[in-house]
């Protein structure tokens, strides 16, 4: 999936409904156990509910709050490769018995992708070994694409949860605050459906999916405080 066109779709239908787009870095704002808001590059923005959704960084966003949230970040690299003789547009998408995938696109790209790299931080580098996985891999199922250009190498951060299962919900003993996170590797797909429960369940309306799956109370602890 094209994550960025994914994204940017979907910027652009929520602002066909109404939304504003605010672009900048948020801090959440809370009084005692409340949160009330957040401040985006300085400037306050109230709310009766804030929904956090920052991914692999939202450990660092909630830490203000005493809380430890156990999201850790996955780093992926994933490798763009261009054939240009070749007519790529109705190929499948191949997933071998590997956790690698092989996507193509039409005008003769191809991605390859991607590794599964826990305990390694924010590192935004392209590696060696990296590449290596992701090339060995992908040859070892279609050896055609040893003559193919490689364009570019990408990095990105899957944001995991303990059991690496998704929590949603509302962030146990603090108001007016609700997160999903943890979607791992299938956040772009399963990602738009838990939107549109989450924001059901922050108007207080019905939901298709069991949250007690999901415990948000099973991600976090509570700082001690002295
Ligand atoms: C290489 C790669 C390929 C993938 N391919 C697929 C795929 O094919 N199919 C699939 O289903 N999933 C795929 N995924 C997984 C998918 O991208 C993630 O599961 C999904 O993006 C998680 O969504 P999210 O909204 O929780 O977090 P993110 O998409 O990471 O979004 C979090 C956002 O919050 C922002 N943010 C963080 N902190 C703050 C702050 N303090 N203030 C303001 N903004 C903040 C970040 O900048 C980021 O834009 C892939 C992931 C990677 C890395």
């Amino acid at each position: 999936m094209n994550g960025k066109a994914l994204c940017e779709a979907l910027v652009r239908a929520a602002k066909r409904h109404g939304a504003v787009f605010r672009k900048g870095s948020a801090v959440l704002q809370s009084v005692g156990q409340k949160i009330i808001g957040v401040e985006i590059e300085g400037e306050p923005l109230h709310a009766d509910e804030v929904v956090v959704t920052t991914g692999a960084w939202a450990k660092e966003l909630c830490k203000p709050l005493g809380i430890e949230f156990q999201i850790e970040p996955q780093k992926a690299q994933i490798v763009h490769l261009e054939l240009p003789e070749m007519n790529t547009d109705a190929w499948p998408v191949v997933m071998p018995p590997t956790n690698q995938y092989l996507l193509a696109f039409e005008g003769g790209k191809v991605i390859a992708g991607a590794t599964h790299e826990d305990n390694v931080g924010y590192d935004t580098r392209v590696t060696v070994s990296g590449l290596q996985e992701i090339l060995e891999k992908a040859l070892a199922v279609a050896p055609g694409l040893a003559s193919g250009t490689v364009v570019e190498t990408k990095v990105g951060f899957r944001p995991v949860a303990p059991g690496f299962l998704p929590v949603i919900g509302k962030f146990p003993g603090f108001e007016g605050i609700f997160v999903a996170n943890g979607l791992g590797s299938s956040g772009l797909t399963v990602g738009p459906y838990l939107g549109a429960e989450l924001a059901k369940l922050v108007r207080g309306e019905t939901i298709e999916i069991d949250l007690e799956r999901y415990d948000v109370a099973g991600a976090i602890t509570f700082e001690q405080s002295n």
